[in-house]
């Protein structure tokens, strides 16, 4: 018998209870995804969430039993959900879902204002892997904090409301482009070309630099910030607006942020929802689309530290939980994309619909800096999955040799814990607007159930 892997259609499978359940969870997902443009919007969603829910606050070396529902905010930028479960934990270790909730912006420089040709612009520093020519004449928000001297902090966003002005990248015109058109996608816009139109109204009377002068003396009387003030900031340019329901049908969403949002909120759900005696973690990373490196990353001695902490309150060995723990790694990867076929291995893509992609191993050259899950781990899953019903796929990112990637997998598996990486195929990943299907989505968190339920 010639063995062949078909793959299933969640929206073929589903019954119509089902096809309703799909729709309405896309709805709370993109209102958390609205709310969650940047890392620390995200974890402020989800401690918002956590509280209406009765989570509690957790700090290291807290007394914590069987029962207790609780969450760690790491610098506001990371956050860990925490469900202690009745079970034994040494023996059963935690069942912990790590997501990244950071994704490719444009950074403001340090020194960011500058004023050329009528115009004031803040000057950009891309963030993880972008695609330059995607980001200009699209509208822009801005969004983030600024610190104060004496360490008072405020928080700026601008751009999200309909009466909000947004901010605005040029592109040459058409006529003038002949030379750039020439030139490598790669290459045509340069990243120091990243500059945001934030203003054009002079300041009456200044000769020199009138806009630049105007712009700043509206931002002290809006937000009481002075220029040298950027330099102690955290303030990004993110694609504008909210997310739109795809194609007639309403299937997809096209949204900011996807990667890695689509796989945080459906663990998050799946740890308020599931009916498990373990301990279970949800974990919001920051800095994944950095490499993870940074304190609020998962190469940070944080996870750790608090597996640490959490075993020892429960008056458990940390070496033994950790050993018998088991994280999924719950982030994106590539749908197949019939307009780039030759990019994808079609027996080994994901596809839109066919339900949360594991992915064994992600990587390059070779498997080199990857988290190789086992075999053993990958049919811990399947079990879980299957004996749940979940419509699920697996396949790699794209073609041998043709680029790769990685995520948080590795970072916790040298911690001496299976993992294994899951997650929604996303088309055009790191776009400003990038597309889900809402049945993948709503595999994911029916697999993150399954997972906490195993
Ligand atoms: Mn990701
Ligand atoms: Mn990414």
């Amino acid at each position: 018998m010639e063995y062949e892997y078909k793959r299933k259609n969640f929206y073929k499978e589903a019954d119509e209870k089902q096809l309703a359940a799909i729709s309405e969870y896309a709805e709370g997902y993109k209102s958390f995804l609205f709310a969650s443009k940047t890392e620390r919007g995200a974890s402020a969603t989800a401690e918002k969430l956590a509280k209406e829910r009765g989570y509690k606050p957790y700090t290291f070396g807290d007394k914590i039993k069987a029962g207790d529902k609780l969450y760690f905010i790491n610098r506001e930028k990371n956050i860990f959900l925490i469900r202690v479960g009745s079970e034994d934990v040494s023996r059963r270790g935690i069942k912990i879902m790590a997501a990244h909730v950071d994704s490719p912006r444009l950074d403001l420089k340090p020194n960011p204002v500058f004023e050329d040709g009528n115009l004031a612009f803040f000057k950009t520093h891309y963030y993880g892997g972008i695609k330059k020519y995607q980001w200009t004449t699209i509208p822009l928000a801005l969004h983030g904090v600024v610190v104060l001297p004496g360490g008072k902090k405020k928080t700026v966003c601008v751009g999200e409301e309909e009466s909000d002005p947004i901010f605005y990248i040029s592109d040459l015109l058409p006529h003038l482009s002949q030379e750039q058109n020439t030139k490598p996608l790669g290459s045509a816009i340069p990243a120091e070309n990243l500059n945001a139109i934030v203003a054009a109204i002079p300041e009456k009377g200044d000769e020199e630099k009138a806009v630049k002068a105007a712009i700043l003396k509206l931002l002290h009387a809006k937000y009481g910030i002075e220029e040298i003030d950027f330099q102690t900031s955290e303030l990004c340019f993110v694609p504008a607006g909210k997310p739109k329901d795809v194609g007639f049908d309403r299937a997809l969403i096209s949204a900011y942020g996807h990667d890695d949002k689509v796989c945080a909120y459906p663990e998050m759900t799946a740890l308020f929802d599931c009916d498990s005696k373990d301990t279970i973690m949800a974990v919001f990373a920051d800095k994944e689309e950095t490499g993870s490196d940074g304190v609020t990353g998962m190469q940070s001695r944080v996870i750790l530290d608090l597996i640490d902490s959490i075993s020892r309150g429960l008056g458990a060995d940390p070496i033994l939980v950790r050993y018998n723990s088991k994280c999924v790694s719950a982030d994106v990867t590539a749908a197949y994309d019939p307009a780039y076929a030759d990019v994808y291995e079609k027996r080994n893509a994901s596809y839109i619909n066919c339900g949360a992609s594991l992915t064994k191993y992600h990587g390059a050259r070779g498997k080199s800096s990857t988290n190789d899950a086992s075999a053993e781990m990958v049919g811990y899953l399947r079990d879980a999955f299957d004996k749940a019903g979940v419509i699920w796929q697996t396949g790699e990112l794209g073609k041998i040799d043709i680029g790769g990637g990685g995520t948080v997998a590795k970072f916790i598996a040298n911690l001496g814990i299976d993992t294994c990486d899951m997650g929604v195929p996303v088309l055009s990943m790191h776009a400003p607007y990038e597309v889900i299907s809402k049945a993948d989505l709503y595999s994911m968190h029916l697999a993150m159930i399954a997972f906490c339920e195993a």
